[in-house]
């Protein structure tokens, strides 16, 4: 999966941490302006509102462009208005006597508590999520459903708040920490239909266990330790989650698992 976070370390001139941001969503400005990004405090004048701007570029690199006044420097060379530079997975670069580190967060699949596998209506795997460090959020936009992560690091009422101030319309989240999973959502998601095991949810917060399936109207939520092999039960009213076993029936309805089909997922690292 593309790790589109960044860590970022800013030391003043005089080399003391005058910021220490973590969990930075890409694209992301860094500059003297209270909207930036990562907002610099006490910085020079002549450092921009918005100095450089990051992005992740096609092949998933971290490509740093400068839209400022006075410009960039990077491994010595002066980047200028409109000016780019990929950067390394770690790296640094200067603004106006301020030295920015930069880091792509670090997410090792296998750490992952649990993962979220979104699936379509015909059993088609559309992406795997590991969920842990990060959260999956459901985002409903203009009719249609769409997933992304975000740090897990951040509070669920502030989540769904600034999501809102993004225009987005969050629906609900699956968070796995330390051995625990929830689903959050609020009334929207609750009016939205969110499903946990075939059952419309009724409340804010539920426990979540690996081998449970949320459901919002088409798409499918299969949650499952990384490695687990379970199967997903033939009966059409059913189609919930069992671990694997093809010569017990299943735990829900009492179908026969011998002909289910079987899935194991592994997040790509
Ligand atoms: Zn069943």
């Amino acid at each position: 999966m593309d790790l589109e976070f960044i860590d970022v370390i800013v030391r003043g001139p005089d080399g003391r941490t005058v910021k220490d941001q973590r969990r930075i969503k890409l694209p992301a400005t860094i500059g003297r302006s209270a909207s930036s990004s990562v907002h610099i405090p006490d910085a020079p004048a002549d450092m921009s509102r918005a100095h450089v701007e990051l992005r992740l570029d096609a092949s998933g690199s971290v490509v740093l462009r400068d839209i400022s006044t006075h410009g960039t420097v990077y491994r010595g060379r002066r980047l200028l208005n409109g000016d780019s530079a990929t950067l390394e997975r770690k790296d640094a670069f200067e603004i106006r006597g301020y030295t920015v580190e930069v880091e792509r967060m670090a997410i090792d699949p296998k750490e992952a508590d649990i993962l979220a596998a979104i699936v379509d209506s015909h059993g088609t795997t559309l992406a795997v999520y590991p969920l842990g460090d990060l959260c999956l959020v459901c985002l409903s936009i203009d009719g249609n459903f769409r997933f992304e992560v975000v740090p897990a690091n951040v509070e669920f009422s502030k989540l769904f708040g600034e999501y809102r101030l993004n225009e987005k319309r969050p629906l609900f989240a699956v968070v796995a920490q330390e051995g625990m999973s929830f689903l959050f959502t609020d009334e929207e998601g609750i009016e939205a239909g969110v499903k946990r095991n075939r059952v419309p949810i009724s409340e804010y917060q539920a426990e979540l266990e690996p081998l449970d399936l949320i459901e919002i109207g088409k798409v499918r939520i299969e949650l499952s330790r990384p490695g687990q092999q379970y199967q997903v039960c033939i009966n059409p009213a059913c189609e919930r989650l069992n671990p694997y076993n093809p010569h017990v029936n299943c735990r829900h309805c009492g179908t026969k698992l011998q002909e289910a089909r079987t899935r194991v997922l592994r997040a790509r690292g």
